[in-house]
């Protein structure tokens, strides 16, 4: 039996080919599969669990049926779907997980994260985030008319992508010194998480010890996963 780790499939209403690759993916592995977890963006983007567009019902299906199956699945909010709530969880059967959890996987303890926390060399990205991340601020915005909150959406996503073809590359990836602080905070030396889209196996040595950071990637061309069980882990490309 497998754990699965997924991240960033930023599923979109306007590309139907992502929902289908997620949910052959969700129907292929669910026998062989014992918990699932998405480490965050599995949306686009997300402006509320009110506003489910109807192309998601397949997403939110095969996340019910899994968890229908006795397959748990734990999802970790990212920097585009970090609205996600407790509708979304009820619907999917989902439980929600903080930014920072150690998991045991097959005897071994791993750090999951979704990824964005690590990159503090992106300074106006850091304040960005300390901002939409306070209740204060999401209530506010979910009490906004749909319209609003789409336009705010679509306007920081275009936001985004304008600043991130400005900012040199080293500084929209992990920053080492943060993920060495984190990792010895959480006393582990396995770090699973996705959001740079640099899928990747990195091997340090942190306090004298060996430590390994596993990167998922992304899923716009194809899909990435992490599988994980008594043989170890495996960074994989899932079939189409
Ligand atoms: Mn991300």
């Amino acid at each position: 039996m497998n754990t699965l780790f997924i991240s960033d499939l930023h599923l979109d209403a306007e590309r139907p080919d992502g929902i289908g690759l997620f949910v052959r993916f969700i129907e292929r592995e669910t026998p062989t599969t014992e918990a699932l977890y998405i480490l965050g963006d599995l949306f686009e983007a997300w402006i509320g669990d009110d506003v489910t567009d109807a192309e998601f019902k397949p997403v939110i299906g095969a996340l019910a049926d899994l968890k229908r199956r006795g397959v748990p699945c734990y999802f970790m909010h990212g920097n585009r779907d970090f609205l996600i709530g407790k509708r979304f969880a009820t619907a999917t059967g989902c439980r929600l997980l903080g930014e920072y959890e150690v998991i045991e996987v097959a005897g071994e303890r791993v750090l999951l994260t979704h990824g964005d926390l690590l990159c503090t060399d992106d300074e106006p990205y850091m304040a960005l985030r300390a901002m939409v991340r306070e209740p204060a601020w999401q209530r506010d915005f979910l009490a906004k008319p749909i319209e609003e909150r789409r336009a705010f959406a679509d306007d920081l996503r275009d936001k985004s992508r304008a600043a991130a073809a400005e900012k040199p590359p080293e500084i929209m990836d992990v920053n080492q010194q943060t993920v060495e602080s984190v990792m010895r905070d959480h006393g582990v030396d396995l770090l699973l998480h996705g959001h740079t889209h640099r899928p990747g196996i990195h091997r340090f040595t942190l306090d004298g010890s060996k430590a390994t950071r596993i990167v998922l990637g992304d899923w716009y061309e194809q899909g990435s996963a992490v599988r994980w069980n008594n043989g170890g882990f495996r960074l994989e490309t899932p079939a189409p």
